[in-house]
């Protein structure tokens, strides 16, 4: 921990970083990581056990189906905690390499205030924006 909190970047206008502002992101993407890994695992164990229990309805469809709808259910659910979790770990990654806050896309600061809404940004606004209208 020998970096100076305020290397972070900020956009024009914005206040440097305060220590405790630094805390609150990498607490914050701490409990994430948490919370996604926690998620990531019941989701797993319940798709786990949806798939052990389909093996005994071989002989109702219905039940069979029902189980399907339940299993691709869970799956979405694991899937998007994978995304969610390889971003945090990404943005977790850039703190060690002293590249947090920089947008991804046009090496500009992404904004003090954007990061401390949401940690795990690796875009800046206009750029995220500009990525959504393309679809
Ligand atoms: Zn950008």
């Amino acid at each position: 921990m020998a970096k100076d909190p305020n290397a972070l970047p900020t956009r024009k206008g914005e206040r440097a970083w305060s220590e405790k502002d630094v805390e609150s992101v990498r607490s914050a993407l701490a409990a994430d990581l948490t919370e996604l890994t926690e998620e990531m695992a019941a989701a797993e164990a319940q798709a786990a056990a949806i798939a052990a229990g389909m093996g005994d309805t071989s002989d109702d469809q219905a039940e069979a189906g029902s189980y399907m709808v339940e299993r691709e259910y869970q799956l979405g659910i694991i899937e998007n905690a994978k995304e969610q979790l390889m971003q945090v770990q990404e943005a977790m990654a850039r703190f060690d390499r002293g590249e947090y806050g920089i947008c991804d896309n046009c090496n500009q600061p992404i904004g003090k205030a954007r990061l401390l809404a949401y940690p795990r940004a690796t875009q800046c606004v206009e750029c995220k924006k500009a990525e959504e209208a393309q679809g």
